[in-house]
């Protein structure tokens, strides 16, 4: 399937799309990989484009060196608009990658780097965009303020929960932008953007498990690593009640409508439960997308983590299990965890390490129509689907602070390079023609929400 990329739209001015390649290519070149993040490199470079155009802004620094950066042009009140990005990346090993991860290279019509499309380019976009607006003085009815997070990849707290917590003055206004959306995915022929309206909690649980002690020549099978084993046991064949929630059935009806009949009818059923493992498996087939479906319709468990024993020949009475738990929007974290002990049996007692709720936003939110028709009229033909995401982002803090939040960073790929490989992926990369084409969406959301003139 060949598809030919759609021009780049609304009329931008080069200056907007030089300005924000540039800006692009230096933030590939800044390490900032979480763990330690360093993302005060960011914010010392950020404030330099910043000043350049006369806008003020503010810097907050949650712990040394985790920086996040704040300006706004134009009133900052409840109605100003938000455009935000994390400014950290997941570590890059250089030994899978074609190209150096930290070099911006540009080779094959793409530039290359650890967070190409996770985010820094939804952190270039915005900073051209906002840089446009102060330098030509554009009267705007409704401000932009632009922020920059650190440490969304290792859950945030050093960068927008922080934020929420301490400053929720930076968060707050009438809409936010940020991650997971508005990139070219491929459904058949169909080009398909989702847009993030809803993500998963999560709920990080350590089990600390008794057993009864013994020698390793004398098997028992009461040892505390035998008891992790059957709680492991358990959850990989005791699944979590399938449960269709409102974000999933949007999806899937989205995209039953691009499927038209009679394939639309066959997928909208993955809703269902008694045929959705049989759809799945025989329609969808693809693991990489089956997986994501089923971890939509479902709470999950990951193990992820044990530890337990000291010695070769010795039967420990210790061991702990880490779980990565994900939730569904209606379960609530605390509930979850005072009914795991009885779902899952076993000699253990629970230690909470983290957890945070789900996030939903409202479907009929006015920017859904705003989004839905930009990205209609950036790619002609296309079609536009909400999406909930079975991982978290910053649209926690936002929702903390009661600030309506959507998932748009948008992109042009084509079908060769899906956005699921690239997503903290070997070989992140970005088509420079899908850069421009999501500079230019970027600036034209900016006008639209902010009301130019
Ligand atoms: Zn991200």
């Amino acid at each position: 399937m060949t598809q030919v990329p759609p021009p780049i739209p609304f009329n931008t001015p080069q200056e907007v799309l030089d300005d924000g390649m540039n800006i692009f290519r230096t933030l590939l070149r800044i390490d900032t990989s979480n763990p330690p993040g360093n993302e005060h490199l960011v914010a010392d470079y950020a404030v330099t484009l910043l000043e350049e155009v006369g806008l003020e802004y503010t810097r907050f620094e949650a712990s040394p060196g985790r920086e996040s950066v704040l300006t706004c042009y134009g009133p900052d009140n409840e109605e100003t608009v938000i455009f935000s990005a994390h400014v950290d990346v997941v570590p890059a090993n250089p030994v899978h990658w074609d190209h150096p991860p930290f070099e911006a290279v540009e080779a094959d019509g793409c530039i290359w780097g650890r967070g190409a499309i996770d985010m820094k380019n939804m952190a270039a976009y915005a900073l051209a965009t906002i840089r446009y607006l102060a330098r030509h003085q554009i009267s705007v009815k409704r401000g932009l303020k632009v922020v920059l997070f650190a440490d969304e990849e290792a859950g945030c707290s050093e960068g927008s929960l922080a934020i929420a917590r301490k400053h929720p003055e930076w968060l707050k206004g009438s809409i936010a932008i940020t991650e997971v959306g508005g990139f070219t995915t491929y459904v058949d022929e169909h080009r398909v953007y989702p847009i993030q309206v809803a993500e998963k909690g999560f709920v990080w649980l350590k089990l600390h498990i008794e057993g009864v002690p013994g020698h390793g020549s004398m098997p028992s099978g009461e040892g505390a690593v035998d008891e992790l084993a059957r709680i492991v046991q358990h959850l990989s064949t005791q699944p979590f009640d399938f449960r269709a929630t409102q974000p999933v059935r949007d999806f899937l009806e989205g995209i039953a409508e691009v499927l038209g009949f009679p394939r639309g009818k066959i997928f909208r059923a993955i809703g269902n439960k008694r045929l959705s493992d049989l759809i799945l498996d025989n329609l969808v087939k693809d693991p990489d997308k089956t997986r994501v479906f089923r971890a939509l319709l479902r709470d999950t468990v990951s193990p992820t983590m044990t530890d337990g024993g000291t010695k070769a020949n010795v039967i420990p009475s210790k061991a702990t299990l880490t779980l990565d738990c994900r939730i569904l929007p209606g379960t609530d974290p605390d509930t979850f965890i005072s009914n795991f002990k009885d779902r899952v049996p076993g000699n253990y007692t629970i230690e909470v390490i983290d957890k945070g709720p789900p996030v939903v936003m409202d479907r009929q939110h006015p920017i859904m129509e705003v989004l839905t028709e930009l990205l209609k009229e950036a790619d002609p033909g296309s079609h536009p689907v909400p999406q909930m995401i079975t991982g978290f982002t910053d649209a926690r803090a936002f929702d903390e602070v009661k600030t309506p939040c959507y998932g748009f960073s948008p992109v042009w790929l084509p079908p060769e390079i899906p956005f699921a490989s690239l997503f903290h992926g070997h070989n992140e990369r970005i088509p420079v023609h899908g850069f421009m084409w999501g500079q230019a969406c970027t600036l034209e959301l900016a006008k639209r929400l902010c009301g130019t003139e």
